[in-house]
């Protein structure tokens, strides 16, 4: 045992032996730091950066926990999991029941505990960070929550939960991201036949084609989805629905009582300036499910075709940029830059992100605007065509208006671009389903509590109602819709 595990040892003894712990007391345990991997070594590869708590950080850090009697870190967890039990138990050692109280709400806890923005939800509420006047040193919630997922995963064993004899009701799920995942898991368990229709040939969604190995393995997503199997739900890959089969057929000819839409926002918006066609330009979506899904990170093994740029320009400010940044680190780039019109302090991306990629050796080109992408005769791209940009007042969101400093243009020599300024809904199930109404940006309506659509039997949520939004919020609305449909299914009432 080396020293540091030794002095942890000693105070988990102590914290132990204390029959009962003043909030003061709690309140002066050291947090427990995230053992990372060093930025140098792991820019170069694809193993995920933070390596996890171990048992004795994951009951230090529990013990760190006021159990406030209203427990205000609830109400900031988007499927209100009971935080206060699942993090007791993690200090009395009983990680079953942690991960039990976990999967009473969420159906993902490995995912989440890796992606989930903790810090404006259930942490930004929490006693401890308010007491301390910093979102940061809130008790450490996601990293529990990730130490009891993989703890059941690598050594509880994921038990399969009781499946209840057939209701003889079938329900169709039209996309295995989180929150079609997350319907199909609901309703198995209450009995009813579920298949899921998925385009792409694995299932998980933006969890596989969008968030990097690096931060989310994909065999982590797969044990869930082979867990659903084995809970008896039918998983239909290489199935586009509106293309392969529709939604009105699933209904009437294939003989679903329900179907649950949970398609995504994976339509990539462009910037629309001149050279977007030449060779090298790519939207973040294509260039990281080329990245993840394609496995084009193990290059030779994976022949998936994709520039080995030297010069990369990343367009955006949010979680999606950092990651297509940091993921042309990993693909051999010798300078990947993140250009973003407003400064640092208006980034949507989650200040980890940033922190990581900054480590990584990302260069950030704050208070600068793309104009055109130059090319090479041969097609390619060359250039970067930027304009400084000055902050003005804000605007209806809120944040200060990038405006443009005359006379201010310069080159930037990139051979790729990759465009991350955000997704819109993918129109084809809404252009191929007769009464299904939607939004003016092309989101379905659905009623916020029940997830039903303008069209009796179609039930949808996650990001192609909510726009391009986060897996939690995907996975309430799954639940949300899960709970609709069995009630419509058992009463027939629309
Ligand atoms: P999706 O995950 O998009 O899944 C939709 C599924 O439907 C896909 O598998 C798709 O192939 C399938 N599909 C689409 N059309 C059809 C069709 N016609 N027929 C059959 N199947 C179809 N959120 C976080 O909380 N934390 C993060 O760190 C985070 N990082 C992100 C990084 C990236 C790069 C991206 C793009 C998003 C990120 N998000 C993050 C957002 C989050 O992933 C989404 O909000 C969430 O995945 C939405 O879930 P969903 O089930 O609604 O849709
Ligand atoms: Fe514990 Fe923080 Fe929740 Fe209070 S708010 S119960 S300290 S996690």
């Amino acid at each position: 045992m080396s020293s540091s595990d030794q002095a942890l040892q000693a105070l988990v003894d102590d914290l132990r032996a204390k029959e009962k712990l003043t909030p003061k007391e709690r309140a002066e345990i050291p947090q427990q730091p995230m053992p990372e991997q060093d930025p140098d070594v792991r820019r170069r590869n694809v193993k995920e950066v933070p390596l996890g708590y171990g048992p004795l950080q994951a009951m230090a850090e529990s013990y760190r926990c006021l159990q406030c009697k209203n427990a205000p870190c609830v109400k900031g967890c988007p499927v209100g999991i009971d935080i206060p039990a699942f993090v007791t138990a993690i200090s009395e050692g009983d990680f079953r029941k942690a991960i039990n109280t976990i999967r009473d709400k969420n159906c993902l806890p490995a995912v989440t505990g890796r992606v989930c923005p903790q810090e404006v939800q259930c942490q930004s509420k929490c006693t401890l960070g308010k007491m301390k006047k910093d979102v940061f040193q809130s008790v450490s919630i996601g990293r529990l929550e990730r130490f009891v997922a993989d703890w059941e995963r690598e050594e509880g064993g994921m038990d399969l939960p009781d499946i209840p004899p057939k209701t003889g009701k079938r329900v169709a799920v039209v996309g295995a991201g989180p929150a079609g995942l997350t319907v199909a898991g609901d309703l198995i368990r209450l009995g009813h036949e579920v298949t899921v229709f998925e385009a792409f040939h694995k299932g998980g969604g933006v969890l596989v084609y969008g968030i990097p190995e690096f931060r989310l393995p994909k065999a982590i997503v797969q044990k869930e989805v082979d867990l659903l199997e084995k809970m008896g739900v039918v998983f239909e890959y290489n199935h586009v629905i509106g293309q392969t089969i529709s939604v009105d057929e699933l209904l009437t000819e294939e003989g679903f009582q329900a179907v649950f839409v949970g398609t995504g926002a994976g339509l990539p918006y462009f910037m629309n300036i001149p050279g977007e066609q030449f060779i090298g330009v790519y939207s973040a979506n294509e260039y990281l499910t080329r990245a993840n899904l394609m496995g084009a990170f193990d290059f030779p093994n994976n022949d998936t075709p994709t520039v080995r740029s030297k010069r990369v320009a990343v367009l955006g400010g949010g979680n999606v940029a950092m990651d297509a940044a940091r993921t042309a680190l990993r693909l051999g780039a010798e300078h990947v830059y993140l250009v973003y019109r407003r400064s640092a302090e208006e980034m949507p991306a989650r200040s980890e992100e940033i922190h990581h990629a900054k480590q990584e050796g990302v260069e950030f080109m704050m208070l600068c605007a793309p104009k055109a992408i130059t090319g090479t005769k041969d097609g390619h791209v060359q250039q970067l065509e930027l304009i400084r940009m000055s902050l003005g007042e804000p605007d209806a969101g809120g944040r200060r208006r990038p405006i443009p400093v005359e006379g201010s243009e310069f080159s930037l020599p990139v051979d790729t671009v990759i465009e991350a300024i955000g997704n819109g809904p993918n129109p084809l199930v809404p252009d191929t389903t007769d009464d299904l109404d939607v939004t003016a940006r092309g989101n379905i309506v659905a009623d916020s509590d029940t997830a039903k659509t303008s069209k009796e039997g179609v039930f949808a949520g996650g990001d192609i109602v909510l726009g391009a939004a986060t897996v939690i919020l995907a996975m309430g609305e799954g639940k949300k819709a899960a709970a609709a449909i069995h009630d419509y299914l058992t009463t027939g009432e629309w």
